[in-house]
């Protein structure tokens, strides 16, 4: 399957979408606090999602059961809401999908709540940092191979490591398009970029190992090792000249 080029009519629709996620990821951040329910983010996103005349992307996805991904600690990403009360010094991430007319937005980040370790502090760094690297690569004439191999470097200079099951995806009319965006790879290798491309980079990275185990509940993804976890995540457009980044806060 192609990567879908989007018209100019098409993105400034994601435009829309994107501002969306922007604006619930922040309603969501100004909230979060120790001796909270992660229930608690889930209600106030449908809330502010319905409030924007949107609706949640991973709602009822393959069977997900809320509106957006909480994970917490070695939690990597598909976390569920639910019972879980937040602890100062925890790291939350948060993973938030609108549909808006049609059209997908996707965006993730991670907090502290309260105060929080130095190697937590890093590592959050380090994934900010990753996500910013990557976005910088993707420009018109450039190969996908070179957002890949962006990302595992800030990552990797940092002493931490990318997850290597998941990856960042295309995204437009779907919430996953193609192509698959790995988060580890070769400069100069993979399909070529092209104005019009739009693509959800999302680095998950690890304060130890790579690698990843499923929880329980089939959903959330945990590192293997017991190690603290990062996700951020923007929808972005490959632009004329600089990328455009459509879920900036
Ligand atoms: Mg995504």
């Amino acid at each position: 399957m192609a990567i879908i080029i989007k018209s100019p009519q098409e993105i400034a629709l994601m435009r829309q979408a994107g501002r969306i996620v922007a604006l619930t990821l922040k309603s969501l951040i100004e909230e979060i606090r120790p001796g909270m329910k992660t229930r608690e983010l889930d209600i106030i996103a449908a809330h502010e999602l319905a409030r924007q005349g949107a609706s949640s992307s991973f709602k009822g996805y393959r069977g997900f059961p809320a509106n957006l991904c909480v994970s917490v600690n070695d939690e990597v990403v598909h976390g569920i809401p639910g019972d879980r009360v937040l602890r100062e010094g925890d790291i939350v991430s948060l993973d938030i999908g609108a549909i808006f007319e049609g059209f997908q937005g996707d965006a993730a980040l991670s907090v502290g709540v309260g105060e929080i370790g130095p190697r937590a502090k890093a590592l959050l760094a380090a994934t900010e940092a990753a996500l910013s690297a990557g976005i910088a690569r993707a420009r018109d004439g450039a190969r996908l191979g070179d957002i890949s191999a962006a990302i595992q470097l800030e990552a990797e200079s940092a002493g931490c490591s990318v997850v290597r099951e998941y990856t960042g995806h295309g995204i437009g009319r779907n919430l996953h398009e193609e192509p698959q965006i790995p988060n580890f790879g070769q400069p100069g290798q993979g399909p070529l970029l092209q104005r019009g491309m739009t693509f959800a980079l999302e680095p998950m990275v690890n304060a130890g190992g790579w690698r990843t185990k499923l929880g329980d509940n089939k959903w959330t993804v945990l590192t293997a090792d017991g190690s603290l976890s990062a996700h951020f995540e923007h929808t972005i457009a490959i632009a004329d000249s600089e990328p455009e980044v459509l879920t900036s806060l």
